[in-house]
């Protein structure tokens, strides 16, 4: 089902008490200042924060858990590595796959997502796909090429079950952490043309149904005219996200 999302992605910063102390202040700030949308709010701490994030957020309201990455791996002697059962098992509802920073240092590539997708869904995560195209793609007038081949690569082996449980994440690298937002035209266009891609691969009212967050910094200031677009459901949120007031005002901005 198509939804407005505001999620959260701390990536590795803060500390457990800051994290806390970072989530009392949003959920308050948001039942003072009642939203009166029915916006979902996904904050994804670090792994080692999820179970304690996770018990801080009001149960039954529409703030989630989400991790930020699980492994291929259902089980076993993989040192190190945390699988989506156990995500699970903490209380994360959603987790983050294919994000620039983990396809650029950890070199993960479109089968390893692929695979990372079959696990998280088998354990019942909603994966949170992001995909997007680096500054060299852009000038180069690439980018629609680029995008449907990670769709292609990365998410349209699903089966329409499987894809009914994703939320696509556009994340222009250009706009990652660089203060250099896509105009909301270039949003849209992407967006639009992410879900035209998603009707041909399965069929309009799938299309219809996925939810396309926009990620590349976007903030308290520009949120509102992102999130005014046709085709943007949300945004997926990295430096806003850590500051209680930014956060707060995004996920208002519907
Ligand atoms: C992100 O890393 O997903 C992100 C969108 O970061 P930022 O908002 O800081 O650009």
């Amino acid at each position: 089902m198509r939804q407005n999302i505001v999620a959260g992605n701390w990536k590795m910063n803060l500390t457990l008490q800051d994290g806390l102390a970072l989530v009392s202040e949003i959920t308050n700030m948001v039942a003072d200042e009642a939203t009166g949308s029915s916006v979902q709010v996904v904050i994804c701490p670090p792994f080692p924060f999820l179970y304690s994030v996770g018990k801080q957020l009001p149960q039954g309201s529409n703030f989630h858990l989400g991790a930020q990455n699980c492994s291929d791996k259902e089980s076993g002697a993989y040192t190190g590595e945390v699988s989506g059962k156990m995500l699970q098992s903490v209380g994360a509802e959603y987790v983050i796959l294919g994000h620039s920073e983990r396809r650029q240092y950890f070199r993960e590539d479109d089968f390893l997502l692929s695979q990372k997708l079959k696990a998280a869904l088998a354990a019942g995560l909603k994966p949170i796909f992001c995909i997007g195209e680096s500054l060299e793609t852009r000038e180069a007038e690439e980018t629609f090429d680029f995008i449907s081949k990670q769709l292609k690569d990365g998410l349209f082996h699903l089966s329409n079950e499987e894809f009914a449980q994703v939320v696509i994440a556009y994340e222009p690298i250009w706009a990652i952490g660089t203060g250099k937002t896509a105009t909301s035209a270039q949003a849209q266009e992407v967006h639009a043309f992410i879900r035209e891609q998603v009707a041909r691969a399965y069929d309009a009212e799938a299309a219809d149904n996925t939810t396309i967050l926009y990620g590349g910094s976007a903030n308290a200031q520009n949120a509102r005219e992102l999130f005014s677009q046709p085709d943007v459901d949300g945004g997926l949120i990295g430096g806003a996200s850590l500051k209680s007031r930014d956060f707060t005002e995004i996920i208002k901005s519907f």
